[in-house]
């Protein structure tokens, strides 16, 4: 990803810039502090020898333990892990909660092997990475193509050797230790920051038109909140295409239907439309929650919303950011604040394994609820101070946070 392209590594230059940082200090927060690439050897069901390279880049700890998830993909290379495992850090700072950044991977496609595969390939990966991680070291999570029962046998692998550590990993199941409120978490999060940048931007978010591409784990449940908040989802999609009725989706019954059936794909309501014409419906708020540079060069120019949303990680390259927020002042509440919901609630859930002690849903959802707040808060104060972006004033209050803890620990 070039650096026109890759909103992350421009949205970072641009901050150091504005904070005013050294350069010897802007490299040293961008280096990540170790780079581990194992060898995974494990055996196919038919008793073939077979080996999968995995990855753990440990970006920053200065103000926490390394956080961030493991993902199972074909396209997992050192680079996207290293620029993960940043945007980790920078996620968990402007959350404010006392976290480092880190990410994983194998670069394999899991739909090409068994469970019991999967299962030997993890618990090979994990004790490869052990000399690495701990309960205050490094704490892994689900990613693109893991799961809760991935997480059980991290968890398990690891308890083998250390003794019972349900904390080692969040994500887990919640006969494992998990928390209440994690699977809805991060459409939650995505839901109240839309309902902030409504309060803020003057809209009236009560029958507000929104759009919403991808209707995973993400786009189904920030549907599911934003209607319950009173909005009109006018649009939404997965990758069997999208639906569209301008009076508002039945979004409970399309929530359900989702749930069961693992796509929109099938629901009797709604117009046919494809994932372009989607995303160039005019709305007040457009949610992309599926994949990176959805919203690219190519598209910006068709974009008709007041509001970009990034549900998703990095859905909206660093071009087409310029083409909306600096020639057509669409704002854009940027995924590291957007999506901080998922991570947010990890915390809870280590905190509750470190705590033994479990919390009620309701709990998780004010703390929730609190965080984001207070974090769309501070980035919009920063942004109107400055008179920047959404973005920049994101990277600026994260930055020099981990600034701040990292130059204090240097002495
Ligand atoms: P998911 O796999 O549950 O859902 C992805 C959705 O996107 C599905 O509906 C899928 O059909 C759809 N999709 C895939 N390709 C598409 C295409 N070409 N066009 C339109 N839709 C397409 O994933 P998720 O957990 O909902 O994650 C969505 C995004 O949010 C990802 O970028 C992920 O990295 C990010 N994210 C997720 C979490 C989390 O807690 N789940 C946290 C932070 C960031």
């Amino acid at each position: 990803m070039s650096s026109s392209t890759n909103p992350t590594s421009a949205a970072y230059q641009k901050a150091v810039k504005k904070l005013g940082l050294k350069d010897n200090i802007a490299r040293a927060l961008e280096i990540p502090d170790r780079e581990l690439t194992v060898e995974i050897s494990f055996r196919r069901d038919n008793g073939e020898l077979d080996s999968v390279i995995g990855y753990r880049v440990q970006h920053n700890n200065a103000r926490g333990p390394f956080k961030g998830g493991i993902r199972y993909h074909h396209h997992v290379d050192i680079e996207e892990v290293r620029s993960l495992a940043t945007l980790m850090s920078w996620k968990t700072s402007l959350l404010d909660i006392p976290y480092g950044g880190g990410k994983g991977g194998i670069a394999f496609d899991p739909s090409k092997y068994t469970a019991t595969e999967i299962e030997r390939i993890s618990r090979r990966f994990f004790r490869a990475i052990d000399p690495i991680i701990g309960i205050n070291i490094d704490i892994p999570a689900p990613d693109v193509n893991t799961n809760s029962q991935v997480m059980s046998w991290f968890m398990d692998e690891y308890s083998q050797t250390h003794g019972y550590t349900p904390g080692i990993v969040t994500g887990k199941p919640l006969e494992l230790g998990g928390s209440e409120g994690r699977e809805a978490a991060t459409g939650r999060g995505t839901a109240i920051c839309t309902r902030e940048a409504a309060e803020k931007w003057g809209i009236e978010l009560n029958n507000s038109k929104v759009v919403i591409q991808g209707f995973g784990n993400v786009g189904s449940f920030a549907a599911k909140f934003l209607h319950e908040y009173g909005c009109k989802i006018i649009g939404v999609s997965d990758v069997s295409g999208g639906l569209y009725n301008p009076d508002g989706l039945d979004i409970s019954t399309l929530f359900d239907y989702n749930y069961k059936n693992k796509t929109i794909d099938g629901f009797e309501e709604g117009t046919k439309i494809t994932n372009e014409q989607l995303l160039s419906l005019e709305c007040d708020f457009l949610i992309p929650a599926a994949l990176g540079s959805a919203i690219n060069k190519s598209n910006a120019d068709s974009i008709n919303c007041k509001i970009v949303v990034e549900a998703a990680n990095g859905p909206v390259t660093g071009d087409a950011a310029d083409k909306l927020w600096s020639e057509r002042k669409i704002p854009i509440i940027p995924d590291i604040l957007t999506n901080a919901g998922g991570v947010t609630v990890s915390y809870f859930e280590w905190v509750q394994n470190l705590q033994q002690f479990k919390w009620t849903e309701d709990d998780v959802n004010k703390k929730l609820e609190q965080k984001m707040v207070d974090a769309f808060s501070e980035v919009f104060s920063l942004k109107k101070d400055k008179n920047i972006s959404m973005r920049t004033s994101s990277f600026m209050v994260a930055i020099d946070r981990v600034n701040n803890a990292y130059t204090l620990r240097q002495g």
